[in-house]
């Protein structure tokens, strides 16, 4: 399973750099006024809202107000003291709809309290437990003391404030005095459980920036307007810091804190991937406006990261400056969650009934609707909503028992699977889909296209392997007209005259449609003619329109997709139908998924199996930009029941999807309604460009072996359901 591996968009506001403290390590504060007045924070906060910013760092000294100067334009801009500065550049933030997370140092408890009205998440580094360093590097800087420290982060945690702590390495520290600061804040958080990461920051020299203005240098360099500055030597009072020094400072992150992230900065050193490789899990915030703290030094670019990381098996994944476990009213203002709620609620983890509380869930529906979908009645749009969003584990069990009886008596015991070849003619695609991993620009350096030969040696590989069906599917080709996608079938035909050819999604009619201008009916005589057997129930995702202006605004919406596959009917022809679940939809989104799905089967009774297809996220946008993250087993399994619940007795063949939810689970799903794996499949490109870790091939042996541990005898099947082969299980 591919890793993933965080980091937050942000933008840094360096409000004050005026400090109290003279730590020796420190080119970012200054001790004359400086304070941007509240004009030109607009201006930054304008650009960060530009620049695409989900965060707003801000980071200044430490009590800046200690200057007279820096008091006296407080007063003069509305603000008795800085905290109540910090919170008006928070509240503008706010209302950009980007999230400010405040490193402001050692503050009162009560200033803390007032930070967490207009905050997401709150930071102050520990530095460093050791008093010796006192009379070293923190000379002169009375808040540096441990204990000092240790208060406000205390103060944080009894406040319920999310927070982000870590550890300065290389400020004159022993490796004792590292493992007891990273033991700090483990003791730290088992009282509160606050931490939501720590940060382990190896200390690089820098020049002195005296009456410079570090922003504009980390600007500079992060726009690539200069260039990386020449590395400074170490001062006497610093040690250095070895890779494997900061091996062992993960490890041991990991080890008092497993819950909590482990943040490596990726541009104080090139050892940033080993130390991901190591168990690091985040990268911090990559900040558009560069590194205040250490402006010489540019943050690698998301997409440099992720070419280096997607090879190694890890997702590199944007987060909100709140992990997502903290987005509750337990931990944060409703005013900061309703931002959330309205700008990122794909962040938000799924909890049951869904991110977004639009519609009122009636569990009271639930057992009276678990007993009349048993009985193979239609649920009411509430009632299936109900169902979705059901995780008590009791009622999960009632489901489960109801979706197995169902499936006993529409499709027996037997297991059945197909061997099929799965061939994915082509990854270009204009469409663009938000959930997609697959479909790529012409240009993009990962799209490829078969050509006439390749295709005819993946058939032939399929007769040779004894598949009764081939499976193709492609992006949509912007230069590919109706005579292209016959032609293949024509070709498949020639090749493998006897091989099932299932083809063609709702999505790929519709463009056929489009560039012949013929109607779907006729377009289905045509690819009928050519050999097309039965149309695959793909391009589904979710069957509202809603849902689908979410994750694929220039795909068909669900009425096309309804004609379609009921000319696919008319035609002759059958086809499956599918859902993608698990990335951003709603439970009463899935309720009206399954209403369109079933009123269309009992129409035409077209369809020959129903095919749940569980989100992958890591290599999507989805998943990349907007949190989401891959829905749990449990909850697939659960989905899975009231999917075959939902249609009741009009559907009788449920697949698990072994590809998306791996053998195991789909094994385990045969308990929760369903009666078939799937397919051989040979090749699987969709969902292993999206990130998929189960695999692109399996043998009919393995599909066989998995319903026999299941306690059930299998069957291989055609496309169309005929029985080909049984295979009983061997009783000892
Ligand atoms: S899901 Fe299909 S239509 Fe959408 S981008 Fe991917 S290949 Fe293209």
């Amino acid at each position: 399973m591919p890793r993933r591996v965080t980091f937050s968009r942000n933008f840094t506001l360096s409000l004050s750099r005026t400090c109290r403290c003279y730590c020796k390590y420190c080119s970012f504060a200054t001790h004359r006024a400086h304070l941007h007045e509240p004009e030109e924070v607009e201006r930054l906060l304008d650009q960060a809202e530009r620049r695409g910013a989900k965060e707003l760092l801000v980071l200044t000294g430490e009590m800046p107000e200690v200057n007279a100067e820096v008091r006296r334009r407080l007063t003069a801009y509305g603000h008795r003291d800085f905290t109540s500065y910090v919170a008006w550049a928070c509240e503008r933030a706010l209302a950009r709809g980007i999230l400010p997370h405040t490193n402001l140092g050692v503050l009162s408890r009560k200033d803390v309290g007032r930070l967490r009205e207009v905050t997401a998440s709150q930071g102050l580094m520990l530095e460093s437990v050791s008093e010796r360093l006192m009379e070293t590097v923190h000379a002169g800087s009375p808040t540096k003391h441990p204990a000092r420290r240790l208060d406000t982060i205390r103060a944080a945690g009894e406040l319920r404030i999310p927070f982000t702590s870590g550890i300065l390495v290389g400020i004159g520290e022993s490796e004792e005095e590292r493992m007891a600061s990273l033991a700090a804040l483990a003791a730290v958080h088992a009282e509160h459980g606050h931490l939501q990461e720590v940060i382990l920051q190896n200390y690089v020299p820098h020049p002195s920036y005296y009456g410079e203005e570090p922003g504009e240098i980390a600007d500079a360099a992060q726009s690539g307007r200069t260039g990386e500055a020449d590395p400074q030597p170490l001062p006497a009072w610093a040690n250095p810091v070895e890779l494997e020094d900061m091996r062992r400072l993960v490890r041991e992150a990991r080890r008092l804190m497993p819950d909590v992230g482990v943040q490596i900065p990726p541009n104080l050193s090139d050892w940033w991937l080993p130390l991901v490789e190591e168990g690091a899990t985040d990268l911090g915030g990559l900040s558009a406006n560069g590194d205040h703290i250490s402006p010489e030094h540019p943050f690698p670019s998301p997409h440099q990261m992720r070419k280096e990381l997607a090879p190694r098996g890890y997702a590199l994944t944007e987060r909100l400056c709140v992990y997502p476990q903290y987005m509750d009213p337990e931990w944060l203002e409703q005013g900061v969650l309703d931002t959330i709620k309205l700008k990122y609620w794909s962040f938000i983890p799924r909890r049951g009934s869904g991110r977004r509380e639009e519609r009122a869930i009636h569990r009271d529906l639930v057992s009276g609707a678990i007993a009349r979908a048993r009985d193979g009645m239609t649920l009411s749009e509430d009632e299936l909503t109900a169902l979705f969003a059901e995780t008590r584990p009791e009622a999960v069990e009632d489901m489960r028992q109801a979706a197995d009886e169902l499936r006993a008596e529409l499709a027996g015991d037997t297991v059945t699977f197909v061997v099929n070849r799965n061939i994915n003619l082509s990854n270009v695609c204009i469409v663009g889909c938000a959930f997609c991993g697959f479909g790529q620009g012409r240009r993009s350096p990962d799209a490829y296209e078969h050509d006439r030969d390749e295709f005819v040696g993946r058939v032939e590989e399929a007769v040779a392997f004894g598949a009764t069906e081939i499976c193709m599917q492609s992006g949509i080709h912007p230069a590919w007209g109706l005579e292209d996608y016959l032609g293949w079938l024509r070709l498949a035909r020639e090749v493998a005259p006897d091989v099932h050819l299932h083809a063609y999604s709702a999505m790929e009619v519709d463009h056929m449609c489009r560039v012949s201008g013929l109607s779907p009916l006729e377009v289905f005589a045509r690819l009928r003619e050519a050999g097309l057997g039965s149309t695959p129930g793909t391009a589904a995702e979710v069957l509202h329109d809603g849902v689908r202006e979410r994750i694929s605004p220039n795909k068909l919406p669900v009425a096309r997709w309804v004609e379609i596959i009921e000319a696919s009917h008319a035609s002759g022809l059958r086809s499956t139908a599918t859902v993608m679940f698990g990335h951003i939809e709603e439970p009463w989104e899935l309720a009206e998924h399954m209403r369109v799905v079933r009123e269309l089967q009992e129409r035409t009774g077209g369809i020959t199996e129903f095919v749940p297809l569980s989100f992958i996220p890591f290599h999507t946008l989805l998943g990349r930009t907007h949190g989401v993250e891959e829905i749990g087993r449990e909850d697939n399994l659960r989905h899975t029941a009231v999917f075959r619940l939902a249609l009741g007795r009009t559907v009788a063949n449920v697949q698990a999807s072994w590809v998306k939810m791996g053998l195991d689970a789909a094994a385990e799903a045969l308990r929760w309604g369903v009666n078939d794996l799937g397919g051989t499949l040979m090749e699987e490109s969709i969902s292993r460009m999206a990130g998929s870790y189960h695999g692109t091939r399996l043998e009919p042996e393995d599909l066989i072996a998995a319903a026999h541990a299941a306690g059930r005898p299998a069957a291989e099947r055609t496309t169309l359901y005929e029985v080909r082969r049984h295979y009983d299980a061997v009783t000892a």
